[in-house]
């Protein structure tokens, strides 16, 4: 039997978890609503979903605040709190094959890409953010000697994770793991088109020990369950990741209700900067292609608009042409396919009609262009490249959120700088060159929370990460994700 006949076999025995997670049970949403869970791969429907609406959040906030409140996970000692979040994560781990094959067939992705990117990023994530719990001091004014002055860090209380669905564990684990090992309760609303993944480690949460209503998911749809958490008046905080337009939302619903705290890593449309002098154009061209259709282009970092020096311009774009071929779609449930599905048809739908858009305005498709696999009943693209792109055309301005790749030419390093930054977006910037004294110029000319030099993807859990301009507001990863789950208290005391 082969692996993905194995994967297959395996999937007539799966049990999906498609209820809410409310108070350390599942439940049906009030209303008794349901909502089709459809793998892309093959447009067949998996299970029916509880679709939450505003009385479930209702109900998930008041568990929420009354275990809050309690104590019995804010206040605990830090070394506790810290080993039940490692039990979380160990089990997490045990049941990594699992969650693979679920969010392979819940959003389409390679399963070997779920099995040891999504999933090791995962594990990887919840241990890094247990092991901080306490690990981190707080603070003492340098003030007279007759008084104390202290800077404690305190918990915000509940906590909403609104996440999308391009890697709906990793996005929902870089807030979950910080937000619970700060001691807040979390709320989790995992995107309608991948709840699968949340749902099941509900239970894992409660198994390593975390209190009822700490740990608590709630799927639904964005109008629906989302608002009702973004417009709640006992919700202190929203962490949001998904669409700009949606991050705008939540800083409307924080306004006209509680002013709830929000932090948004939003969308993107990164430059990927080639200089002549790139020390190994062949490298530099495989990473260009893996940069753009990596996760079928669905990345919020994706490489998307690619800025080549004139002089290696021809010489380049043959070497990503031939790269490109090798992200052809495949089955996701094959070990050996680099890229899969989209997330859904509409997304599908979307991508074809922006390939549509750039050759009316008149950018030419060098490769691919088409819809594939169709025969399958899923809804593949295959990896796109298109030339003769000029910065202002909606493909270069837009996040397509798909394997779709602009490429643009420049003359010199203040134009790439220039074309770069001329974007509403700056989440990541990617420069490649042998001479560091233009790398540093350019790294600091660029208006990006990130900039790889001589790389594409330099991200890691010791490192923040989140958008300049458009792109968001705060923090992910690293112990800089500790600002925005806690609030800061001065408590000033007088020893005279
Ligand atoms: P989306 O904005 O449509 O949805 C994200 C989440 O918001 C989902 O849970 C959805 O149900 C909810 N939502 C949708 N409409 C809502 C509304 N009116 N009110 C409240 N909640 C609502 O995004 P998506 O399509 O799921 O994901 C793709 C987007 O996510 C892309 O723009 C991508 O760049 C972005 N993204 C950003 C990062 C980052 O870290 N910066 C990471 C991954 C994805």
């Amino acid at each position: 039997m082969s692996a993905a006949e194995d994967y297959r076999h395996q999937i007539t025995s799966i049990s999906y978890r498609n209820k809410a997670f409310i108070n350390g049970k599942y439940v049906d949403a009030a209303s008794g609503k349901t909502f089709d869970c459809i793998s892309p791969i093959d447009g067949r429907v998996l299970t029916k979903v509880a679709a939450c609406d505003k009385e479930d959040v209702d109900r998930a906030v008041k568990a929420g605040r009354a275990a809050f409140e309690s104590g019995k996970w804010s206040n605990i000692a830090p070394r506790k709190r810290k080993k039940i979040l490692q039990k979380f994560a160990a089990l997490v781990e045990q049941h990594k094959d699992e969650l693979a094959l679920l969010e392979t067939l819940d959003m389409g992705k390679p399963i070997s890409e779920s099995l040891n990117s999504d999933m090791g990023g995962v594990v990887n994530c919840m241990e890094w953010f247990a092991e901080s719990v306490d690990k981190i001091y707080d603070e003492l004014a340098p003030r007279r000697p007759d008084s104390v002055s202290m800077i404690t860090r305190e918990p915000l209380g509940i906590v909403a994770a609104v996440v999308p669905w391009n890697f709906p564990l990793m996005m929902a684990a870089w807030k979950y793991s910080p937000a619970l090992a700060a001691g807040n309760a979390v709320i989790l609303k995992p995107a309608e088109q991948s709840p699968l993944t949340a749902l099941r480690i509900a239970e894992l949460a409660s198994e390593a020990g975390i209190p009822d209503g700490i740990f608590q998911v709630v799927p639904g749809f964005g109008e629906t369950a989302g608002q009702a958490l973004g417009m709640h008046m006992d919700v202190d905080m929203v962490a949001f990741t998904g669409s700009t337009e949606v991050g705008k939302y939540f800083l409307k619903y924080s306004g006209e209700s509680n002013m709830k705290h929000i932090s948004l890593e939003c969308g993107g449309k990164s430059p990927n900067i080639i200089f002549a002098d790139v020390h190994d154009l062949d490298y530099a061209a495989k990473e260009a292609a893996a940069g753009v259709f990596y996760n079928s282009g669905q990345v919020c970092t994706a490489a998307t608009r690619l800025l080549i020096q004139q002089d290696v311009r021809d010489a380049f774009l043959e070497k990503v042409a031939k790269y490109s071929e090798a992200w052809a779609p495949g089955d996701p449930l094959d070990p050996k396919t680099l890229m899969g599905s989209m997330v859904d048809e509409s997304q599908m739908s979307r991508v074809m009609s922006y390939i549509d858009v750039g050759q009316k305005e008149g950018a030419k498709v060098a490769v691919g262009g088409k819809q594939a696999l169709s025969e399958t009943g899923g809804f593949y693209v295959q990896p796109t490249v298109f030339e003769a792109v000029n910065n202002n055309m909606r493909i270069a301005q837009e996040e397509i959120f798909g394997p779709v790749l602009s490429t643009i030419t420049f003359k010199d390093e203040a134009e790439a700088v220039e074309i770069a930054n001329n974007s509403i977006y700056g989440l990541q910037a990617n420069l490649w060159t042998r001479d560091v004294k233009k790398a540093h110029n350019v790294a600091r000319a660029l208006r990006a929370g990130t900039v790889n030099v001589n790389a594409t993807d330099g991200g890691d859990i010791t490192a923040p990460f989140g958008g300049y301009k458009q792109s968001g507001i705060g923090r992910d990863k690293s112990l800089h994700a500790f600002d925005k789950y806690t609030q800061l208290k001065h408590t000033y005391i007088h020893l005279r």
